[in-house]
């Protein structure tokens, strides 16, 4: 499926709609999540057209994988959020229940953050 260029996350990169960013460089933007789930909730996102994990491991090159991993790394860190722990989770296609299809991954820290995944009823 082709990169929708209309998504939000595109729209924030093109600075057509404001976000509460907190990270930048070449590779990576990162901003509060709109709608937190925890007390620290923030995205990350690369700077590429990628929709999920599968196209950006496929299409990336090693400098924007490298310097995108890199910066959630950067970002959990300057949240303070390092010494807690936080969880870091990447939603990818139908199934994960992605809503916004520009790949980016979710940082999760600031309390207890249970178990790793809804079971079956
Ligand atoms: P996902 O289900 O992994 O695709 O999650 C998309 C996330 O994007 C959700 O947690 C939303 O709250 C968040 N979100 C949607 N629009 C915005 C926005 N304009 N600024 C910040 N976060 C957003």
């Amino acid at each position: 499926m082709a990169y929708d260029t209309d998504n939000i996350f595109a729209k924030i990169l093109r600075g057509e709609i404001p976000c509460d960013k907190v990270f930048e460089n070449d590779y990576a933007l990162a901003f509060r999540d709109i709608n937190p789930q925890a007390p620290v909730h923030l995205l990350v996102i690369p700077k590429g057209p990628y929709e999920a994990l599968d196209d950006f491991t496929e299409k990336a090159t090693d400098a924007e994988i490298e310097g995108f991993f890199r910066a959630v790394g950067t970002v959990a860190r300057e949240a303070g959020a390092v010494d807690a722990g936080y969880r870091f989770l990447a939603n990818c296609g139908p199934d994960a229940h992605q809503e916004v299809s520009h790949f980016h991954v979710h940082i999760f820290a600031g309390r207890d953050l249970g178990g790793m995944i809804k079971r079956p009823d």
